[in-house]
């Protein structure tokens, strides 16, 4: 059972909900504060046999917004009310939820100073202050490039500073790997912030889940399973939260199936209203992963173009997308970079889809129209 308080409300209205619960033989709980661009939000858990108290006397306290009965399932994450808000948070300055758009785009994998000062040149030149760049990297074949590891974090940290980058998306594939990110980042004097990336391959890589979940000093990007159910990969991020950890991003990246071909995966970017509907995680879209190639359609815009429009006219919130300087010569993922040259073309066709978003949900959006008659999509609740 969760009880949500008004926004903003003082301390004394939680404490008196916590009191109220006590009474309850076999019920432990748990408060949360969300905290969103302009509110906070606090709820209060109740956890174990629920079945038994009644919600009346927890909606008749001050200050108490809203009752509702959840079933384990998403108890952090999920959209248990359809009011309910995305969960937004602000990390180093950036703040992430459904009212705007955020473009990471960068490396794949550092290789090179030359080839990561580049590109945080031509991100800064874009006016864009968020960027991707792996430094552990989970290949297929133990013979192929794995990364360069905590070695070139030192000077990643700093041409990001130099060049107003505010967060780096970062995989990591191990605990150690967030200790290093840490140590590295206090070292440089802190000149940008790291959000920490769990790969499609980690998703179900339950102890990994819970390390980055015990710390909050980072946010977390975290990636659907390629070859699980989306019910699956949910349940895997509520493992984030139930840590300690609500700052996240949840991301859609293709699942695995010859059935995407020609596409390096199949693009499942119509899932975007279906997590934004049953979390209140902001929602991420990775083209690059999901098409894997470097194809245009018959209009001139690459296919990576038409599968990000795809997104963000679900109402996405940020785009993980490959870039190289020379993508010819990127150790890992060449073929789905696009060029840098491309980036002013991208931020502009991100913006316009952005604002068509918004054009259509003014007009035909729920403000708009009448709500439908009945759904047949089992609740997350
Ligand atoms: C990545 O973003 O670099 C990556 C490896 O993606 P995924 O885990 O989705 O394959
Ligand atoms: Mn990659």
């Amino acid at each position: 059972m969760i009880v949500t308080l008004e926004p903003d409300a003082p301390e004394s209205r939680a404490e008196a909900v916590v009191r109220l619960a006590a009474r309850y033989p076999g019920v432990s709980v748990q408060k949360f504060v969300f905290r969103g661009e302009s509110i906070s939000i606090t709820e209060v858990h109740l956890i174990g046999s629920t079945r038994a108290v009644p919600t009346e006397p927890f909606e008749s306290l001050p200050g108490v917004r809203k009752v509702v009965r959840v079933s384990r399932k998403y108890r952090l994450i999920g959209r248990h009310h359809p009011d309910a808000e995305t969960h937004g948070f602000e990390y180093n300055g950036v703040q992430f939820d459904e009212k705007r758009v955020h473009v990471f785009a960068g490396l794949c994998a550092v290789d090179t100073r030359e080839h990561v000062a580049k590109m945080m040149a031509a991100l800064e030149q874009a006016g864009i202050r968020t960027t991707r760049m792996g430094a552990y990297k989970p290949r297929t074949s133990p013979y192929d490039f794995q990364g360069l590891g905590k070695a070139c974090l030192p000077w990643v940290f700093e041409l990001a500073g130099k060049h107003g980058i505010k967060v780096i998306a970062m995989e990591v594939t191990d605990a150690r790997h967030i200790d290093e990110i840490n140590t590295s980042l206090a070292a440089a004097g802190d000149p940008t912030g790291v959000m920490l990336q769990i790969g499609t391959r980690n998703t179900q890589n339950f102890e990994l889940l819970k390390q980055v979940g015990q710390q909050k000093r980072f946010p977390v990007l975290f990636k659907r399973g390629m070859g699980i159910s989306l019910e699956e990969s949910l349940n895997a991020c509520e493992y984030v939260a139930s840590e300690g950890n609500p700052n996240i991003v949840f991301c859609l990246r293709g699942v695995k199936t010859h059935l995407g071909d020609p596409h390096r995966n199949l693009v499942d970017f119509s899932h975007v209203p279906v997590v934004r509907r049953q979390t209140r995680l902001p929602v991420c879209i990775d083209p690059s992963h999901a098409v894997g190639r470097m194809d245009n359609a018959p209009d001139g815009l690459p296919d990576i173009f038409h599968v990000v429009g795809q997104g963000i006219i679900a109402g996405a919130s940020m785009v993980l997308i490959d870039f190289h300087p020379r993508p010819d010569e990127a150790l890992c993922d060449g073929p789905q970079a696009l060029e840098l040259s491309t980036l002013p073309r991208f931020a502009r066709y991100v913006e316009s889809v952005r604002l068509a978003y918004a054009g259509i949900i003014r007009e035909l959006g729920a403000a708009a129209a009448p709500p439908p008659a009945s759904s047949s999509e089992p609740s997350a609740a």
